[in-house]
């Protein structure tokens, strides 16, 4: 059993999100090892102590990051040295190395050369924490630094190999990624396959326009693994073929270059309320330049009519969020970029500018290849949401209906 701690002040007040927490439960999941439980706690001496203890009442393997910094607010290194009864000893050849790549000037080198008598070090070849292998009665705690790419290489190089060697592998996980269908819908077909692979775990997530439906298992490999979820595994491709995009990636625009680029399309995207974030979300993708052309962002009437060549009497008539701007939209972005296919989107993000007729989280989309009939739609943001998933909701789901369309031929905003 694994229980990570992670430590930090910042932590707990929101404004650093621990993402060593999820990036250390990752990155073992996917080794086989299952992590039980993640604590988080202040850089404060009487609560790390408690969670070190705590952890150690359940678990073998302990994992901290965080607090092995030079500032004074940083005392995991204490702390344990004091739980483990164990004195902190200055280690000149820490020192030696820390002299060598920063020079005389290091200021803290004192203290950072300081480590806990009889514990194995992990060196930290870009920073100054050194990390721990404190080793006492079969159990473990390892230490690691909290500043992410440092904890990340000595995880990878260091704690991966060690604890290849510790302990097998057990538990395993698969996760397949859907779009346009409700988590209703799918829960519904799940019960059903329930008996196919009794000791398959299956548990689904939604999240603004993909579910996420993971498939966990207790297996001695990955190989065993995959075994045992295949027949439920090819009942889920296909039940839901024309939803199921990935088994490995929760990014539509991945999904969608792979076939762009496949069949020598071309992309652009003409925006207005998402911002940018279509085009920002295509072009986070490596390889983005074989297929994405251009993202318009036409933020204004003005804008619209200059960049895309929208009628003022249409925004004057319709407004800008309508279906006959968005029309307009993409019929201008084919034709200013020269693209095969392009994608239009406006509508209100709110929390203000809503009027009774098009309240917040009205969205107009449009999709077309050139020459070719266009569609669009009103995309089907739910009550209530906030700005930010309006526009994520929106991106996803004009980039999941062009996969749709393009894989399936199934027309864009047609019944999902
Ligand atoms: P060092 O400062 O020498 O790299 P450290 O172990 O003292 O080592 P911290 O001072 O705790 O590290 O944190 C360094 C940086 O890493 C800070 O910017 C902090 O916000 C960030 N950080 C710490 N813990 C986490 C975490 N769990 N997830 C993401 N970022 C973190
Ligand atoms: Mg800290």
């Amino acid at each position: 059993m694994i229980e990570l701690i992670s430590i930090g002040a910042e932590l707990l007040t929101g404004q650093t999100v621990n993402t060593n927490g999820s990036f250390i439960a990752k990155t073992l999941a996917k080794r086989g090892f299952r992590v039980q439980r993640i604590t988080t706690v202040s850089d404060e001496e009487k609560s790390l102590k408690e969670a070190v203890k705590g952890a150690l009442s359940r678990a073998k393997i302990v994992i901290t990051s965080g607090g092995l910094g030079p500032t004074g607010d940083d005392i995991t290194r204490q702390v344990l040295a004091n739980l483990f009864c164990r004195k902190l000893i200055f280690d000149p050849a820490v020192a030696k190395e820390l002299k060598e790549r920063y020079g005389q000037s290091l200021s803290t080198l004192e203290d950072q050369a300081t480590v806990i008598e009889g514990a194995t070090l992990i060196p930290n070849q870009t920073g100054t924490a050194v990390g721990f292998f404190i080793q006492e009665n079969e159990q473990t705690v390892i230490v690691l630094p909290g500043y992410p790419p440092q904890m990340k290489e000595m995880l990878i190089e260091e704690v991966l190999p060690w604890l290849d060697r510790k302990m097998a592998p057990s538990y395993f996980e698969k996760t397949v990624f859907l779009s346009l269908i409700s988590e209703n819908g799918v829960d519904r077909e799940l019960k059903r396959f329930e008996k196919i692979c009794p000791d398959v775990e299956v548990g689904i997530c939604p999240s603004r326009g993909v579910l996420a439906i993971y498939l966990k298992t207790e297996a001695a490999s990955r190989e065993e693994a995959e075994r045992k979820w295949a027949p439920l595994l090819k009942h889920l491709q296909k039940m839901f073929e024309k939803h199921l995009f990935s088994t490995e990636n929760r990014e539509m625009g991945c999904a969608l270059q792979k076939l762009m680029v496949l069949r020598k399309l071309t992309l652009a995207t003409a925006e207005s309320c998402t911002g940018g974030d279509l085009a920002a979300r295509l072009t986070k993708i490596s390889g983005s330049s074989a297929y994405f052309l251009a993202g318009l962002v036409a933020y204004s009437n003005q804008m619209k009519e200059k960049l895309l060549a929208v009628s003022s009497k249409t925004l004057q008539i319709h407004g800008a969020v309508s279906r006959e701007t968005v029309e307009e939209m993409v019929e201008g972005a084919l034709t200013v970029t020269g693209a095969d296919f392009a994608i239009a989107v406006s509508g209100i993000a709110g929390p203000t500018g809503g009027t009774k007729e098009k309240p917040v989280g009205t969205v107009w989309g449009a999709i077309k290849q050139r020459g070719q009939r266009g569609f669009t739609g009103k995309i089907p943001i739910r009550k209530g949401w906030d700005r930010a998933s309006i526009i994520e909701y929106s991106s996803t789901y004009l980039l999941s209906h062009l996969w749709r369309y393009l894989q399936w031929n199934l027309p864009p905003f047609g019944a999902s």
